[in-house]
Order: structure tokens, then sequence, then C-alpha cells
């Protein structure tokens, strides 16, 4: 275009005049196009999440009250998922269960999760106490046996990037919690829900679970002040995970006082009936008394006491 512009134009400047007008007419709309194609982005239109909220299994996220994603860092066994699973019942804030059944480690030799096993015993727990579930999809191949049994998916840090899993989770109609990536920028986050959003499922819940940076006194740092900055250009949902950002139990207290004074619309703490016999995260898992703690400092109350169930109600398989 600036070769014919400078054969055709009759004006009374040489071409490095036009030149420099050129470029700076075409930097400008190229900026204004960028800022219309932004405006365009599904994830940053107000009207997309519904009124009361997005829906998990009966508990509504973004509604104005806070849900507390909670349990195992992986599901170990079925004894572990109902101790968990019945305590967190007893919490009084809504709840929804989490623990991974394929987990992604960063060494091969780790536990890998129960994957096949653990998806089942999780629904289970869930299903046996009134919960909806949440775990972590790790790739396309096991897409349809998660979005079978976990009412919503979960994308977890390391596969933000992976635009064929968010293109495949996208197409379901099952709600996805989209955790951002250790090295993420918060524009890269809305993208990648972008990515979910365009193949048209936009029941999408954005989870801050810390970036790396140079601090090693934490696992991760959490980035507070991404809460709010999300909230101010998207209308999804925004959870804060204490558990990953922090990589201790000691803090996560006024951390999570922090993320829900920031605006968020849950926490996400990983909770194990004995945290240092875990076979992933021990460090990082609150016990049942410690979780108790929290969700009372959190002003949320005390758990309510045990149900007394009928003989005929108790399960003996
Ligand atoms: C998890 O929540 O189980 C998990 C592995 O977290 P992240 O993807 O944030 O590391
Ligand atoms: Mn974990």
């Amino acid at each position: 275009m600036l070769h014919a512009l400078l054969a055709e134009a009759s004006v009374p400047f040489g071409p490095d005049e036009i030149k420099e007008v050129f470029q700076a007419i075409f930097r400008a709309s190229l900026d204004l196009q960028e800022r219309e194609n932004r405006r365009a982005l599904r994830v940053l239109q107000p009207g997309i999440v519904p009124p009361g909220g997005i829906d998990v299994g009966g508990v509504a996220i973004g509604n104005g009250a806070p849900v507390l994603f909670v349990g195992p860092c992986s599901v170990e066994s079925a004894e572990q998922m109902e101790t968990i699973a019945a305590f967190i019942a007893r919490l009084p804030v809504a709840k929804i269960l989490r623990a991974g059944a394929f987990k992604p480690r960063t060494n091969p030799y780790s536990f890998q999760g129960l994957r096949e096993e653990g998806l089942r015993l999780l629904r289970d727990a869930g299903t046996r106490h009134g919960m909806p579930v949440v775990t972590e999809v790790l790739d396309t191949a096991g897409l349809d046996a998660v979005a079978a049994s976990a009412d919503m998916l979960q994308i977890g840090a390391r596969n933000m990037y992976n635009t064929e899993l968010l293109k495949a989770v996208g197409r379901l109609d099952k709600p996805v919690l989209l955790k951002r990536g250790f090295m993420a920028t918060l524009d890269e986050l809305l993208l990648a829900a972008e990515y979910i959003a365009a193949e048209g499922n936009t029941r999408i819940v954005l989870c801050e679970r810390g970036i790396r940076t140079f601090e090693t006194r934490t696992r991760n740092t959490l980035d507070i002040a991404a809460v709010p900055l999300l909230k101010l250009e998207t209308a999804l949902p925004v959870i804060v995970d204490l558990s990953h950002a922090l990589g201790r139990r000691d803090v996560i207290l006024p951390c999570a006082r922090a993320a829900l004074a920031a605006g968020a619309d849950g926490l996400m703490i990983e909770a194990h009936p004995d945290p240092d016999r875990a076979l992933s995260d021990g460090f990082q898992q609150v016990g049942l008394a410690e979780l108790a703690a929290l969700v009372a400092g959190l002003g949320w109350g005390e758990p309510r006491p045990e149900a007394i169930l009928e003989p005929s109600e108790v399960n003996h398989e």
C-alpha cells in the first residue's frame, strides 16, 4: 500500500513525509481494530453470566454468596473420601467437593491418581453427601469419562494453554473451572476462557491459584489484584485457590479474608482427614479441625452436628 501510495500520490510532500503519515495512520487503525476485537470477546460481555450465577449441580457461583471448593488434593481411597465428604457436608457454607483422580504431577514417579476408580469414588462421595463434585480433566482422551461423572470440569494450571482441551470442553454442556497458568498474564487467562466460550460453553469460573515469582516463602505468589482486575473486565465468577497459591497452611485465613475482601466469588482449600499421610500435597492440606477453624474464622459458623442416620439409611456396602 505504501509503495502504491508513493507511486500515485501527487502531493506537495516528499516520500519520507508520505511514509511517516502513512505509518502513523496504519498504526492507529491497527490499535483501533485491536480494541474493537477485544470488545467483541465473549468473555467480556456483561450478560455472559445469568443473574443467579453459574449453576454447578445446584450450587450457584457468582450470585453474591461465596462458595467453598474443598476436598483432598487426590482421591486416595473410599475411606478417605467418606471421612472428608461427611465432614465437609456439615460445613455451613455452599460447597463443591473437589479431589483429583487424574493428577498432573511434576515427577513421573509421584502418585498419579486413582484415575477411573478415583472418578467413581469422588462421584459416590458427592452423591452420598449431597454435594456437587469438581475434578481435573488432563487431556481430550479422558474428557468423556470425567464429564460423565463430574458436575464441573477443572482445567489445571498446566493445561491453561492446551487449546485443544479448551475447545473440547467448550463443546460440552458442563461448567468449567479454569485455573490460571503459573506464568500466565490475566490477558492470557481471559483468552484461554475465550477459547472455551467461543465454542458455546460460557459456564466458566476463573481461578487465581498463584503465579511463579522469585519469592520462596510461598509455593507461588498469590496475585490478589487479579481478583478485582478480572472482575473489572469480565462478569465471569473468580475464585481463589489458597492451597496451591500458598503451599502452606499457616497463612490461609488472612489470605482467604483478603481474597473475599477483593471480591472473590469463592475459595479453594485442600483438606484431608490425615494430611501428614496424604499421597500428594500433604504439606499444604488442612485437617478437619483446621478446616472447621478456617470456616469459623471466615465468619461462616461452626460445622453442623453429625447427622444421626436411621439404621435403614446406613449404607453397609
Ligand atoms: C489441583 O487443584 O488439583 C491442581 C493440580 O492445581 P493447579 O492446576 O492449580 O496446580
Ligand atoms: Mn494439590
